[in-house]
């Protein structure tokens, strides 16, 4: 009983996968910036549903930064890219964000990271995350978990995409003793009918879903001062959405605005589909007055 990680879900013990991913990640943010210890920030897992409230298995996350002290990066996008391929991972590289920040997927066996480089000194972040441990059956792999989706999960499938009467199998199942599913009769037999098979919401969907339920739109606050990009990341990434769900890739820049650096973070909700949007401003490099 931890009883630390919030009231929805009592996750169990992190195991010896999620150990290991934290220490590689540790282990390459390190190498890469020397001077500047990377930094843990949280650790979490996402519960995997299948048709009961109840969880069959949980994927265990990892959130890491280094970088944000305002310093110059010792270390470019391609050197953090370059120590992930030596360590033995596959690069997956996306289309660099207009701000100038950079993104990337890291995969081995199973494993999963996302690199982040916020534009201008922005942050570089780590999130990691294990294959789905799972208590009973083995199940598959599901598509995505809450924190890896890119939207917010469907309440029928919870992510799924298929039909979890059936499991996907419309016909010659022993489903209400017919051997055939109530979705066999629509256009994709087998696929989750609420979502057509996406697992996700559409963002129409997600709107809706916060009108009916009281939720804004937007979750954002007044500009906050903190002593660095490190201390501002770990807050927002402690910071929870209106809905009460803090799950949430991040997007970070750091600009100049009055004579200070000005560090945002920018996402969409895991739990709601708002748009979250939070600010701080940082001292100028080399105060250390704080
Ligand atoms: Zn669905
Ligand atoms: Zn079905
Ligand atoms: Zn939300």
């Amino acid at each position: 009983m931890t009883g630390d990680e919030g009231p929805v879900d009592d996750a169990p013990a992190p195991p010896a996968s999620a150990l290991w991913l934290g220490g590689e990640l540790l282990e390459i943010a390190t190498a890469l910036f020397p001077d500047h210890p990377p930094q843990a920030i949280r650790e979490w897992a996402d519960p995997v549903r299948w048709r009961d409230p109840a969880p069959i298995g949980h994927r265990f996350l990892v959130l890491l930064c280094a970088g944000g002290d305002g310093r110059p990066p010792a270390s470019g996008f391609e050197d953090i890219l370059g120590a992930f391929s030596e360590a033995g991972w596959t690069l997956r590289r996306w289309a660099s964000g207009h701000d100038g920040a950079n993104s990337a997927t890291a995969l081995r066996e199973g494993f999963e990271a996302r690199v982040h480089r916020g534009g201008g000194r922005g942050i570089l972040t780590l999130t990691g995350w294990t294959p789905v441990v799972y208590t009973g059956r083995q199940w598959s792999e599901p598509p995505f978990t809450i924190s890896t989706a890119g939207g917010v999960l469907c309440n029928d499938c919870h992510g799924w995409g298929m039909c979890l009467e059936c499991e996907g199998r419309p016909y010659g199942g022993g489903t209400g003793g017919y051997g055939r599913c109530w979705c066999a009769g629509s256009s994709d037999p087998g696929m989750c009918i609420e979502c057509a098979g996406t697992g996700l919401l559409t963002p129409e969907e997600a709107t809706s879903m916060r009108r009916h339920r009281g939720l804004p739109h937007t979750d954002s606050g007044d500009t906050e001062s903190h002593d660095s990009n490190t201390s501002a990341f770990a807050a927002v990434s402690e910071r929870s959405c209106g809905c009460g769900e803090f799950r949430c890739f991040w997007h970070n820049t750091v600009s100049e605005a009055d004579g200070h650096p000005l560090s945002r973070f920018t996402g969409i909700c895991h739990g709601c589909g708002a748009q979250r949007d939070h600010a701080f401003s940082l001292p100028l490099p080399g105060d250390t007055s704080a």
